[in-house]
């Protein structure tokens, strides 16, 4: 969307194939849909606090088919908002499955069309281990469109998905249970973080089971895991890492090289091995996310039509995880930062919101700060608690920025929020 709206602005000729809907993943299968699931899933924990607060409220029932829907209308009204952006950017939209048959040739529909510059931005798709019965499981992709809601699910992995969405099922009222392979949620994340939430999804009532994998699926569904054990879910949903989406694109063919998984290579202006093809996003395999895709996109668009070759930087690239509660972070973990700087400064708290002294939530913020100790530059920021994601946006500036210690701590803080603690920490933890 990005490449080909800022492209034909600088004056290229742009053609799209698209076999989907228009957005891509982010947009009908991924961020959006998502964001709008998690937000029906907190007003669990909110309807509990308004009581805490005084109001009388009932028991809330959840009307899933009404979620999908409005859900569901939101979303085609932004399909159609990104076909209007295209067709007034004067991008021609080709429906249907592209392969390419060259540098600079693409088949559609039994269509040939040539370019000078091809993109390639076909995105990833969800991978499941090779174990019998998987294809009884379903992926986020089907997750977004169950009929009914099941009375329980087992979520698999460990990543941005499996949280995201095991708190999802879990505050929708879903008896959600979690097996992970490893001893602790979101590997390459802060350890304080994957630890946390663990710790706080467990006690919102996500059954968590660590260092458990299922190895069989029955129907039933019986799911037997490494260790012999055998429970019984209604659903099976796999957030076990997704692959980027090269296969039968004609890309090797074509001389393009592609890496581990089959992600196209590419160099930091997103060329790959044929110097007419490009790739930018998850089918590179780079950072996962949309904003950098995005950001891949703008680069690539202004290094070949606008005159001026952009790399893109993929360092302190904010990133938030939006289950509940929500992660935000940006930076290096602490233990990313002892290996590339040595000796560091660590800056932690946690503590009870204002909203939670009423009431009965345990819930608790989390914060940290990793500053090097040479130059005292924070490297890393890291955040469990409500609007996480929100709030590490502004920090990030600051990171970007390359503020140190010091410049946090001559900020003033804003009373009374989550958000002042990270300019009053002064306690080194470490
Ligand atoms: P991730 O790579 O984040 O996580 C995959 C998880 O599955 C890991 O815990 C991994 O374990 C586990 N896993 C992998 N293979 C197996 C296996 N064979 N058996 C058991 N477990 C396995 O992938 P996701 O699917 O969660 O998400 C894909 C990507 O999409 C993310 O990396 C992220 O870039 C992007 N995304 C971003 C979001 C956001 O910005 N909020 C939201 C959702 C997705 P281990 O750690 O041991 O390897």
């Amino acid at each position: 969307m990005r490449a080909s709206r800022v492209s034909a602005s600088l004056g290229a000729r742009v053609a799209i194939a698209e076999s989907g809907r228009l957005g891509g993943t982010c947009v009908n299968v991924g961020c959006i849909p998502k964001k709008l699931f998690s937000y029906a899933a907190h007003f669990r924990d909110e309807v509990k606090d308004a009581a805490d607060f005084g109001w009388s409220v009932a028991e809330p029932v959840l009307d899933w088919g009404k979620l999908l829907e409005n859900k569901e209308r939101e979303i085609t009204r932004l399909n159609g908002v990104y076909e209007r952006i295209l067709v007034n950017a004067g991008v021609e939209i080709l429906r249907g499955k592209a392969f390419i048959r060259g540098g600079n040739e693409v088949e559609i529909n039994g269509k040939s069309v040539t370019a000078r510059h091809i993109l390639v931005a076909t995105g990833s798709w969800p991978q499941l281990p090779d174990i019998p019965g998987k294809e009884l499981a379903i992926t986020s992709n089907e997750a977004f469109f169950l009929e009914k809601l099941p009375p329980s699910v087992l979520v698999v992995g460990g990543g941005y998905i499996a949280v995201e969405f095991a708190s999802i099922f879990n505050g929708l009222g879903v008896k959600t249970t979690l097996a992970y392979r490893g001893a602790q949620l979101l590997r390459g994340f802060d350890d304080d973080l994957g630890k946390r939430l663990g710790e706080e999804m467990a006690r919102k009532g996500v059954s968590l089971l660590l260092r458990k994998n299922p190895v069989k699926i029955e129907k039933g569904l019986k799911v037997t895991f490494e260790d012999k054990s055998i429970q019984e879910f209604d659903l099976v949903m796999f957030a076990t890492g997704r692959r980027p989406n090269t296969a039968g694109l004609g890309l090797e063919a074509a001389g393009v090289k592609l890496g581990a998984d089959g992600a196209v290579v590419v160099d930091a202006y997103s060329q790959s091995s044929v110097a007419s093809i490009h790739a930018i996003g998850d089918v590179t395999d780079r950072l996962n996310l949309t904003p950098v895709a995005t950001a891949e996109g703008m680069a690539l668009s202004k290094t070949l039509f606008g005159g001026q070759p952009t790399p893109v930087d993929h360092e302190n690239v904010p990133t938030a995880v939006f289950a509940n509660p929500n992660i935000g972070t940006v930076g290096l973990t602490e233990a990313k930062a002892r290996e590339r700087h040595g000796k560091v400064d660590i800056y932690k708290t946690a503590f009870r919101s204002l909203k939670h002294t009423i009431g009965q939530s345990e819930e608790r913020i989390f914060m940290k700060l990793v500053v090097d100790a040479a130059s005292q530059r924070v490297l890393g920021a890291h955040m469990l608690g409500p609007d996480a994601g929100e709030l590490i946006q502004g920090i990030a500036i600051a990171l970007k920025m390359g503020a140190t210690k010091a410049q946090f701590d001559a900020t003033i803080g804003i009373h009374p929020t989550a958000a002042e603690e990270f300019v009053t920490m002064r306690e080194k933890s470490a």
